[in-house]
């Protein structure tokens, strides 16, 4: 992909323009969860667990391993990519675009910026494979404050012991990898914050109990429980006490694919809008007739394409190694508000049938609320968009 730098002089790609990769790409996974996804929806949001075989094709389809080099057994692809695989799966279901979320654009991520060699050799290829993992920062105290975690890491010969509690961690049921934060010199507050990767079997290690959500029902959020656990030192990811740049970076990249999350939710309650307006009859004709539905449309067709470009352009900026820190705060802020009252008309489009569960609608509707709450609240974007704009 061209860099700003790269393509002056050359006219501007436009954002939503795709490569032909990118093209077969976005049509593979739209027509993967369109037929294999869309028809268990309903039965895993009710059973609030994601079936295995579907995991299975993920891995199959390579959206465990987008941007793994091809010589571990991934793709060899970028982030842009990952961005629309996860809007892709959104569209039809939010649960399962968040598992691929966290997998790619946290856990890989920081694997493959911070891993060294050896840890790249060992993990890259099972996480290709086979290995869903998961991101555990959050605690019961420490959320939107995430540096003031209080679980700890102490020093014992080779290895470190990690004892404490953490809160909310998607793909928990499922994973086979965690990436744990842990600080192992409080006295030096943030900066004593370090990133371990935890395998499920060690001892001291276990995956408590599972929430039951409002919604993404299908995607597993679990506490976690380590009593000194044993984690060796070859397990640290970065250097002890970089925790926290860890944290930071894949946290900003993550939250433009929870925007592409959003965007997707969005674009799928506007598809399944327009198709009810056609076929459902009101004072002899289909409502899509009317101005009002109309009119409503097309505010919501505007709202998800803004979305689009503010997630895009922020991808586009960060595979670019461009500065897109305000830009993906925007992304996610925006992409989250728009999604929660697109869906919230889609169910008004639909009438009464809208709030029943017997419709896609009222499951997005329902989904749409954790845009606003994980990856940093609402006011956790505003507050970076805000610091941004002062400085
Ligand atoms: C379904 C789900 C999945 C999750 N997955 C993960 C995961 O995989 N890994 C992980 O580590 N975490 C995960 N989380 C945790 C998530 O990131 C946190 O819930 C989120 O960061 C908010 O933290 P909190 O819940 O403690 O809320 P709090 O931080 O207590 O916030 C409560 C309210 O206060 C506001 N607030 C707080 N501080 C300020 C401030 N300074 N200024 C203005 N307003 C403020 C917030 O915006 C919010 O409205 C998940 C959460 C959920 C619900």
């Amino acid at each position: 992909m061209a860099t700003a730098l790269e393509s002056a002089g050359a006219p501007a790609r436009p954002l939503t323009a795709l490569n032909e990769e990118e093209l077969m790409f976005q049509s593979a996974v739209r027509q993967f969860a369109r037929e294999q996804i869309a028809p268990h929806v309903r039965q895993m949001d009710e059973a609030g667990l994601f079936r295995k075989d579907l995991l299975a094709q993920f891995f199959e389809l390579g959206l465990m391993s987008i941007e793994v080099p091809e010589e571990y057994g991934g793709q060899g692809g970028n982030f842009f990519q990952a961005v629309l695989a996860v809007e892709e799966l959104a569209a039809v279901d939010p649960s399962a675009a968040v598992i691929v979320d966290v997998q790619n654009t946290l856990v890989l991520n920081a694997l493959q910026r911070w891993g060294t060699d050896d840890q790249k050799r060992r993990y890259l290829p099972r996480l290709a494979r086979d290995t869903v993992s998961a991101y555990a920062l959050s605690e019961s105290g420490s959320g939107s404050d995430a540096f003031a975690l209080s679980t700890r890491a102490v020093e014992d010969g080779d290895s470190y012991l990690l004892t404490g509690r953490k809160l909310w961690i998607t793909n928990a049921y499922e994973a086979g990898l965690f990436l744990v934060f842990a600080n192992a010199n409080p006295a030096a507050g943030y900066r004593g914050i370090t990133c371990f990767m935890v395998e499920r079997e060690t001892p001291g290690f276990t995956v408590g109990k599972k929430e039951d959500k409002l919604g993404i029902r299908a995607s597993s959020t679990c506490e976690l429980i380590l009593e000194g656990c044993r984690v060796p030192k070859e397990n640290v990811l970065g250097q002890a006490g970089q925790g926290y740049k860890v944290a930071i970076e894949t946290l900003n990249e993550g939250r433009i694919a929870i925007g592409a999350q959003m965007t997707g939710l969005a674009q799928g309650a506007l598809d399944h809008a327009v198709c009810y307006a056609r076929e459902r009859k009101q004072f002899g004709k289909p409502i899509a007739e009317f101005q009002g539905i109309q009119f409503d449309l097309a505010r919501m067709a505007a709202s998800v394409e803004a979305a689009r470009l503010l997630v895009y352009n922020a991808a586009r900026l960060r595979d670019a190694r461009l500065p897109f820190t305000a830009e993906a705060a925007i992304a996610k802020y925006f992409a989250s508000e728009i999604a929660e009252q697109t869906a919230s008309r889609a169910v008004e489009i639909f009438g009464g049938v809208g709030f029943t569960r017997d419709y896609p609608v009222e499951k997005l509707y329902r989904d749409a609320k954790i845009g606003r709450i994980y990856e940093g609240t609402t006011n956790m974007q505003l507050a970076t968009i805000a610091k941004h704009l002062l400085s």
